[in-house]
């Protein structure tokens, strides 16, 4: 049960009120109880003085040896009040009068003056109380106790002591009340309470509810569909938002993926099928020269190549989508390697009349995967080649701008169209996409400069399409100097 957030929240809320709810009444209690009490000594204290006021007012007229008697028993005539008992005790501590002793006011409960004056304490403490002293003392006895004060007082030459009883009976009624009232009005607040916490629970996890249902539903096949953002402001709209986010970023590369099935596939299929062709045309015919079947296996072995290569770069880019490509991070001359591709190109460069130049100028040194840089380098210097007419010029070149190396390949192709230059980082992208396999051996599947992307990007660099226009095309590599220092790629 309390796995449900709606159960666990109305717990908590209800737990937390009923705290809240008990503290305000022990204290309101607390409160309460002590000032009455305060209340009961002030009127215990007035109660005292007026009475002494009177006896003193009686003795007056009261002479002789009965006179502080007689003065006594007028008083409490005077002051005949329901709850409230007065004792005259002599200068020995003996009882003169006292309330019980006149039909005054009905005796309070069982209580005694015996009870009273040598009951545990109170006779001990109105002795031990100096004079002028006055002692406050609560009593045990009767339905609640008493609550009493006793004074010393000299009346006509003599020590007496005056003592106000009052009965804390209504008191304690009164505070039971409270403890009753609150007995039941505490759990009935509860539970209203901890009703209203789990229908406004219920209420406001209502959207969640939803929300959990509906992106239940959502699966491969309708990952298109949204939840309902009811209001975009409050927390659930946001979390709505997210989620929506976090399926539109899903839903894209669902999409990417899909067409990078779709591409490669169709990448594939081409040389796949001109293998097939090939080796149906080579079987089909009984007799054939020997040229002609070396011509063929020539055509095979170039198709085989084309596939072994298509399927190393999509290789190379799935291991890159997934973080799994491991660089190998060592420390070498960027310019020689430059140079070594440089030659690498020449054959491709002198098959085309095209001057190809590097111009070795300072020592570069840097830390990053030499195998890639080279495979970045040569896909850009075979790209230059391959789209610079035959008698073209390509140039490289390699500088230190601050921490980083430009490393820029020029040629004099006729460039890329301007509408066509934000796309050619793209996979599977030809600008030329009519362009056949056939008329132009060539051609590569599209992924040269996605991958030459990626390689700059994992050293921390960057590789941009810096100029292209009708005389030609330059690409430019940023490479940090200390670039590739992690194990595997970013
Ligand atoms: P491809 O294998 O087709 O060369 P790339 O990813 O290397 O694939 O290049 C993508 C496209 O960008 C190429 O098809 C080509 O149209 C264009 N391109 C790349 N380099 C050059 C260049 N130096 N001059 C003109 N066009 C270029």
């Amino acid at each position: 049960m309390l796995d449900s957030v709606r159960v666990r929240l109305t717990f908590w809320y209800t737990s937390v009120l009923a705290l809240v709810l008990i503290l305000v009444a022990a204290v309101t209690y607390f409160i309460y109880s002590r000032n009455s009490k305060q209340r009961t000594d002030s009127d215990l204290v007035e109660l005292s003085d007026a009475f002494v006021t009177t006896l003193q007012a009686e003795l007056k007229d009261q002479p002789g040896p009965e006179g502080l008697r007689n003065a006594g028993i007028e008083a409490i005539f005077e002051h005949r009040f329901r709850d409230h008992v007065f004792i005259l005790l002599d200068a020995s501590g003996k009882p003169v009068v006292s309330s019980w002793d006149l039909p005054v006011a009905a005796p309070i409960d069982k209580f005694t003056l015996e009870e009273a004056l040598h009951g545990a304490s109170f006779p001990r403490r109105i002795q031990a109380s100096s004079r002028p002293g006055s002692v406050f003392i609560s009593l045990r006895g009767g339905r609640n106790g008493y609550r009493g004060f006793s004074r010393k007082i000299t009346l006509d030459n003599q020590l007496c002591t005056v003592m106000a009883l009052q009965s804390l009976h209504a008191r304690e009624e009164m505070l039971e009340d409270i403890r009753a009232t609150f007995a039941w009005t505490i759990p009935i607040a509860l539970l209203l309470a901890s009703a209203g916490g789990y229908f406004l629970a219920r209420k406001s996890l209502a959207p969640v509810v939803a929300m959990s249902g509906q992106a239940g539903r959502i699966g491969a096949t309708n990952l298109h569909e949204r939840l309902a953002v009811q209001n975009e402001r409050d927390e659930l709209g946001q979390l709505a938002r997210s989620f929506n986010s976090l399926l539109d970023r899903l839903s894209e590369s669902f999409e990417r993926q899909r067409r990078f099935m779709a591409d490669a596939s169709h990448e594939l299929r081409t040389p796949v099928a001109i293998l097939r062709g090939e080796a149906e045309v080579a079987l089909s015919q009984q007799a054939r020269s020997l040229e002609e079947y070396r011509e063929s296996l020539s055509v095979l072995h170039q198709e085989a190549e084309r596939l072994t290569h298509i399927v190393e770069d999509l290789f190379t880019l799935t291991r890159a989508d997934a973080g799994q490509y491991p660089l190998q991070p060592r420390d070498f001359y960027l310019d020689e390697l430059i140079g070594e591709c440089v030659h690498s190109a020449r054959t491709l460069a002198l098959a085309k009349n095209i001057s190809l130049n590097f111009d070795d100028v300072s020592e570069a040194p840097i830390r990053a995967d030499e195998s890639l840089l080279r495979r970045m380098i040569l896909n850009l210097l075979d790209n230059a080649i391959k789209y610079t007419p035959d008698g073209g010029r390509v140039a490289v070149a390699c500088c230190r701008a601050g921490d980083e190396y430009a490393v820029s390949i020029t040629d004099s192709g006729t460039g890329i169209p301007v509408d066509l230059q934000p796309r050619i980082f793209e996979r599977f992208f030809r600008a030329d996409m009519a362009r056949s396999r056939s008329e132009n051996d060539g051609g590569g599947a599209g992924l040269g400069l996605s991958i030459s992307r990626w390689i700059a990007e994992a050293h921390y660099g960057h590789l941009e399409l810096t100029r292209s226009d009708s005389l030609g095309s330059t690409f430019t590599a940023y490479l940090p100097a200390a670039a590739a220092t992690t194990a595997t790629t970013r």
